[in-house]
């Protein structure tokens, strides 16, 4: 899954995915990726957060809406998107995916299991041609 956040200078915040679905997955199959709130979601008050790994048990949880719940109670992007994580893993301990957090400002925050790391890319004032980041999940 590639999933995509955008923070506007004019302060709207947007979310989408693509998606080849997971290896092996049954014909007809609907994963996560499509479904607002479990692949992504947006709300230009707080900011947005797209998901990717297992999405049948992702839709479970709608780690990418409860991000955003969060932000809008104060927690930061990384604590949001780790306590979204930790809720899947909690229930669901060699789930394997990862969640990105932005705020409306445009800081970010990644959580991820069952991955050693997950690289993403920052494009900012500061990295007009992107950032690459490889984030620690351990
Ligand atoms: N989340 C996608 C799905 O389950 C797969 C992926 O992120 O690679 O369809």
């Amino acid at each position: 899954t590639i999933g995509m956040i955008v923070i506007s200078g004019s302060g709207h915040a947007v979310a989408g995915t693509s998606t080849n679905g997971l290896t092996y997955k049954i014909p007809g199959r609907v994963g996560d990726s499509p479904i607002a709130g479990a692949g992504a979601y947006a709300n230009s008050e707080y900011g947005a957060a797209v998901a990717t790994g297992n999405g049948d048990i992702m839709m479970r949880f709608l780690p990418s809406f409860l991000a955003i719940e969060l932000l809008s109670q104060g927690m930061n992007p990384s604590l949001a998107a780790n306590t979204s994580i930790s809720r899947i893993v909690s229930k669901y301990p060699s789930f394997s995916g990862a969640l990105i957090v932005a705020d409306i400002d445009g800081n970010v925050g990644v959580a991820c299991n069952g991955m050693a790391t997950f690289p993403y890319v920052v494009v900012n004032e500061e990295n007009p041609e992107g950032l690459t980041v490889i984030f620690n999940c351990t």
